[in-house]
């Protein structure tokens, strides 16, 4: 904490709490046999995630021994005062890295008081697209991109009356000049680890106090499962920091990297020799449908993405499609080593770092396996 500037501490009220007397408590022995269940679900704005805990007396090893809970859906913008009772469906189980032991955080799904999902459960229709693309194994690797930000909600650690210096130095920076609050990617990525979530990588971004950290190669629903934890485990870690970490696609305007979620996809017949035509033929198809996935890229329908996807900045016109071996300005990148091996997977660069990665991959099977 001591290394938190002043207008932080000032500007932050989290950020001054002493974290060394919680952990006396978080060190009581928990009761036999009890453990918590800490249930994470996305609300109805579709981006931001809401959490509350129950005590179990057992320890749950699958998602369909814990009990289906409800929450008050009018306070989560996902349901009128009168009807309020929303249903959380547990569908994923996780290690609990700040409460350790034998504690849980459980992802679910949103259903209403009719038993219909939610406007913003995407992972329902996700999972059938999946069940029906099982066959060609499709693997999806996210590349998450976000901001700090602090409580004011400038990027954390830019001067308070100016600009830090441009774009250059700052990616995949080293030094205390170059990149800002690295103790807090430190910590996510080990509590993602510590979770269970196939993270596969981390590094500092092109603007300064912007971070990426990839997830998987993951199969299926997996992706989408994993990705949801390891953003709810990123704004919790930022929260015991008392920083904010943002998703939004555009966090400055002007001479500043936006954010993104590149999405890298194959199937199996994309892995084997000669994947690459399999590759070409996905993106033959992606090039059909450049709209369609436009829209499920971020939750608002491509409004968000409208302010990333500029043909600046390392990014393509949010208006056409294209594609390109090592190309960063392209829709599609084909990496260098792909089109070398002739087998491997292709990058969609066009999802918004805020997008819901069900509609995202759902997307992509839908294009490209099931051709639908
Ligand atoms: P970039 O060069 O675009 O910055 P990164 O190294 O950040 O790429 O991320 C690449 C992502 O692609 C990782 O999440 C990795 O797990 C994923 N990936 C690697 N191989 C495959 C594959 N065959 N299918 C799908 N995703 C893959
Ligand atoms: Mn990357
Ligand atoms: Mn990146
Ligand atoms: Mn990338």
């Amino acid at each position: 904490m001591s290394k938190m500037p002043n207008h932080v501490l000032e500007s932050s009220p989290n950020a001054a709490l002493n974290k060394s007397i919680i952990n006396r408590f978080m060190d009581l022995p928990m009761p036999d046999g009890k453990c918590q269940a800490m249930y994470i679900w996305i609300d109805g704005t579709g981006e931001n995630l809401r959490a509350k805990t129950r005590t179990l007396d057992f320890v749950p090893q699958k998602p369909e021994e814990l009990p289906v809970w409800n929450y008050d859906g009018s306070s989560t913008y996902q349901a009128e005062g009168a009807n309020s009772d929303t249903y959380l469906h547990p569908v994923a189980i996780y290690r609990d890295p700040f409460r350790r032991g034998n504690n849980k955080l459980v992802l679910c799904e949103t259903f209403k008081y009719n038993n219909k999902p939610t406007e913003t459960n995407k992972r329902n229709m996700c999972k059938k697209a999946m069940d029906s693309a099982a066959d060609a194994i499709p693997w999806f690797g996210i590349e998450q991109e976000y901001t700090l930000l602090d409580m004011d909600l400038r990027p954390f650690g830019w001067p308070k009356n100016g600009f830090p210096g441009p774009q250059g130095p700052y990616y995949c920076g080293v030094g205390a000049n170059k990149v800002y609050a690295r103790d807090i990617v430190e910590a996510h990525y080990r509590a993602c680890l510590y979770a269970g979530i196939n993270i596969s990588g981390s590094n500092a971004e092109v603007m300064p106090s912007q971070w990426e950290y990839q997830v998987g190669p993951c199969e299926g629903i997996d992706i989408g499962d994993q990705l949801w934890v390891s953003r709810f485990l990123l704004h919790r870690v930022a929260e015991e920091f008392g920083v904010v970490a943002t998703l939004d696609p555009k966090p400055m305007p002007g001479d500043w990297n936006g954010a993104g979620a590149h999405t890298n996809f194959s199937t199996k017949a994309m892995r084997e020799d000669n994947g690459i035509i399999e590759i070409e033929k996905a993106i033959d198809k992606l090039s059909r449908n450049h709209l369609r996935h436009i829209q499920a890229y971020d939750p608002n329908q491509g409004k968000d993405n409208e302010r990333r996807l500029t043909g600046k900045h390392e990014t393509s016109s949010i208006h056409d499609f294209s594609a390109g071996v090592a190309n960063r300005g392209a829709s599609i990148r084909i990496p260098r080593g792909v089109a070398e091996d002739k087998k491997g997977y292709l990058e969609d660069r066009r999802p918004s770092s805020n997008c819901d990665p069900y509609s995202v991959t759902e997307a992509i099977v839908r294009t490209c396996i099931l051709d639908e």
